[in-house]
């Protein structure tokens, strides 16, 4: 059994021919409400997969947090855990120009106030899940309560969006530690200039003091690196990508299942590649994770 720990967003989306400089009013297209929120999209990723999982997290008594819990209870998730007040639901307002390039303000509204409290009085459903899996779109001191909350038999996956430097404590918790190249990047700061690639980053990363690492490549697939099983690249499946947004979500939350379900970590990581593979394929974060049948019917494995 999975359990999230994250955030929770509405994602309001308007397309615009431009953005607005300072002072100025643009016309856009019509609104788009999605849900979203890593914490959100990592739960609904794995519930859609068949995994048992729960939602810890925090929204708005509002019509944005009714939105989130009714997206997260269609996709199976357990919302027992969701706590609601304290501030209005997080917002990310995003503008989209034609190019495709999007402009993006966070409120992050309630999920800044999850706390460690919070986390404290929910240890029964932490004790209860194999894998626990976090971000960093609620406060840091959050995650950690998290980590040093874990019962003696679950494991922690981390993916430090958006990244920033972490305390030692943090990092020992992890198992893995999940991270896309700016990440890695972010949390190298100078080591990561000196390094020559993902290789190294992964190496870098395992020196840090987490159980093991992973680093997703895009296109290119991933590196898992452990103490004992040194680094190895698993293959990523060809696809025609058209969005990207939320692969990085669907490849963590299926990573995370499947290490629950006795999986190796590379074992984990080539059918999590899977998962991203096909979310690539589709628009949008939620709506464009696949159930288990359709990543079997995927080619190439
Ligand atoms: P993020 O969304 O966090 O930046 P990535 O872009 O690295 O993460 O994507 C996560 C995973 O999704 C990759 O490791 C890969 O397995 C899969 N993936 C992403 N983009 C593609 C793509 N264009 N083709 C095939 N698989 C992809």
């Amino acid at each position: 059994d999975l359990l999230v720990v994250g955030s929770a967003n509405a994602d309001l989306v308007i397309g615009v021919e431009r953005r607005p400089a300072a002072g100025e009013t643009v016309l856009g297209s019509d609104l788009a409400v999605h849900p979203g929120g890593k914490g959100a999209n990592q739960a609904v990723a794995a519930a859609r997969l068949g995994a048992r999982t729960a939602l810890l997290a925090r929204v708005g008594d509002d019509a944005h947090g009714r939105l989130l819990l009714d997206s997260q209870r269609a996709a199976g998730v357990d919302t027992a855990g969701v706590l609601t007040g304290g501030a209005p639901t997080g917002v990310a307002l995003i503008t989209v120009d034609p190019s495709g390039d999007n402009s993006i303000v966070v409120s992050p509204g309630a999920n800044g106030r999850l706390t460690p409290a919070d986390v404290r009085a929910a240890s029964g459903l932490l004790h209860a899940s194999r894998v626990v899996s976090a971000q960093l779109e609620i406060p840091l001191e959050t995650v950690v309560a998290v980590a040093a909350g874990l019962g003696p038999d679950s494991r922690f996956v981390l993916n430090p969006s958006p990244p920033r430097p972490l305390p030692a404590v943090l990092l020992a918790a992890c198992d893995p530690l999940i991270v896309n190249e700016h990440e890695a990047k972010v949390l190298l700061g100078e080591a990561g200039g000196a390094a020559s690639g993902p290789e190294d980053w992964a190496r870098l990363l395992l020196a840090k003091g987490p159980r093991s690492v992973v680093v997703t490549l895009g296109a290119e697939g991933a590196l898992v690196a452990s103490a004992d099983g040194g680094v190895q690249h698993v293959d990523s499946v060809k696809v025609d990508a058209v969005d990207t947004t939320g692969a990085g979500d669907s490849f963590t939350a299926a990573l995370a299942w499947r290490l629950g379900t006795g999986a190796s970590l590379a074992e984990a990581a080539a059918y999590a590649a899977r998962v991203g593979a096909v979310s690539v394929t589709r628009r949008g974060a939620q709506e464009s994770f696949p159930t288990a049948e359709e990543v079997d019917a995927l080619g190439g494995a």
